[in-house]
């Protein structure tokens, strides 16, 4: 499939539905904003209409698999330790920028005090 070399992170669909499905039962917090932001609604479709909904996110982006040592775009998509859940909101903000970017992106955001 030609396509899928085109983008490295749909090349293995079946792994990456496994891997969210392992991630789901987990049911762990957002890995960017740490939960700021909440739980991540897992039972939600992942879209811009459901910003809390849950999404894989790399933590060293696909794009500069080089730069981390990867062989691959793929194998940097793949590798489980560079798995983390997200809200689809935080990974949105996050981009192709580093996990620094995004924190700092987050605090910009007016977030209530609530539990904490
Ligand atoms: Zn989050």
């Amino acid at each position: 499939m030609p396509s899928a070399k085109a983008n490295p992170r749909y090349a293995n669909g079946a792994l990456r539905r496994k891997y969210r499905a392992r991630m789901a039962a987990m049911g762990g917090a957002c890995g960017i904003c740490k939960g700021r932001l909440g739980p991540i609604r897992y039972d939600e479709p992942s879209d811009a209409a459901h910003p809390l909904s849950f999404v894989i996110d790399e933590i060293r982006p696909v794009s500069r698999w080089r730069q981390f040592g990867y062989a691959s775009p793929r194998a940097a998509a793949e590798d489980w330790d560079n798995l983390q859940p997200a809200h689809w909101i935080c990974n949105a903000r996050k981009g192709a920028g580093t996990g620094t970017q995004a924190q700092k992106n987050i605090k910009e955001i007016n977030i209530p005090d609530g539990s904490w």
